[in-house]
């Protein structure tokens, strides 16, 4: 299955909506859609299970079912054939069915319950979430980063945009063999969206493919003894190492406070370690930051009595 699949079947099961979510996420597939006005309201699909949310989303919220056909080639069609019908839906979004323009109502996201000090409602990420069933796709993430909206129409494009970019997604619009297409490009912001719309596992997929490529690339600048950042990190690594074992060598480890004999223990222990590794391993386990504030006063320690020996022979020579 490809990613932008994964995600799509990771949406349609999310369950046990509120009914303003159910609402909002209706709102999202029927606006997004083919067409959605009084002459029709409709979509096409070739995805059995988007067409059966269509149809389920929009009757819990409006009472009309859609009607559902499938062609030889398996495209799903979805429709409601009467004009009462479709006013009926309309209505249901305070749609009048003679709008000139469709716009994102953001009147229809019911809850408007702002949490996480971010401007954004549940009802947000289920509108989304429609709105990707009807016509989003994404990329394999282990090509290229990228997520899109194809939208037929400009006005409703922009208004997607201005929402994406509201929440602080770095989206962008462009125009596509003359369609609107609202895209993500930056990494970060595709896994802010995929959360927003509840697919936790694609985004964190993405997060995993960045770590596994993150990962190569260190591999690569290892052999690569140019560059000054990764250097400096294993300079760090390797000095906190060496000020560690000089304390042992010169039995300080014993006399230490009992937090920096365990993190120096550790260290010697487990020398591959991440420093978070390292915090896990702990007695009592610590934040990364926390490590690394003490292996930094290991080294400082290793640092003060290397300086009193170096002064001492000093002194010593001096004598002489
Ligand atoms: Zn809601």
């Amino acid at each position: 299955m490809s990613f932008s699949s994964n995600i799509k079947d990771e949406l349609i099961k999310i369950e046990n909506m509120p009914d303003c979510c159910i609402h909002a996420m209706a709102y999202g597939m029927l606006l997004f859609g083919r067409s959605f006005n009084s002459g029709a309201i409709s979509l096409m699909t070739d995805n059995g299970n988007i067409a059966q949310k269509y149809m389920s989303v929009t009757e819990k919220a409006s009472g009309i079912l859609p009607f559902c056909s499938v062609s030889d080639a398996g495209k799903y069609s979805l429709e409601i054939p009467s004009k009462e019908d479709r006013m009926k839906v309309l209505s249901e979004f305070s749609m009048s069915g003679n709008e000139r323009t469709l716009r994102i109502d953001r009147g229809n996201l019911l809850n408007d319950t702002v949490y996480d000090g971010e401007n954004l409602s549940c009802c947000d990420g289920a509108f989304l979430r429609g709105a990707f069933l009807s016509c989003g796709t994404a990329s394999d993430p282990n090509k290229s980063y990228h997520i899109e909206f194809v939208v037929p129409f400009k006005t409703l494009s922009m208004d997607l945009l201005k929402m994406l970019t509201d929440y602080g997604l770095k989206a962008k619009h462009m125009v596509r063999r003359y369609v609107n297409v609202i895209y993500i490009k930056d990494s970060e912001s595709i896994e802010d969206l995929l959360t927003i719309m509840g697919a936790y596992n694609s985004a964190m997929e993405i997060m995993n493919i960045k770590i596994y490529k993150d990962v190569r690339n260190l591999t690569n600048r290892r052999n690569n003894f140019e560059n000054a950042n990764f250097s400096k990190t294993v300079d760090a690594a390797y000095d906190q190492l060496s000020a560690i074992m000089y304390l042992e060598e010169k039995g300080v480890i014993p006399t230490l406070e009992p937090d920096l004999k365990e993190i120096a223990e550790l260290r010697i222990d487990n020398p591959e370690a991440s420093l978070r590794e390292i915090g896990e391993l702990c007695s009592i386990k610590m934040s990364r930051s926390a490590v690394n504030y003490r292996l930094k006063r290991l080294v400082s320690i290793s640092n003060s009595i290397k300086n009193s020996e170096e002064s001492d022979a000093s002194e010593a020579k001096d004598d002489e």
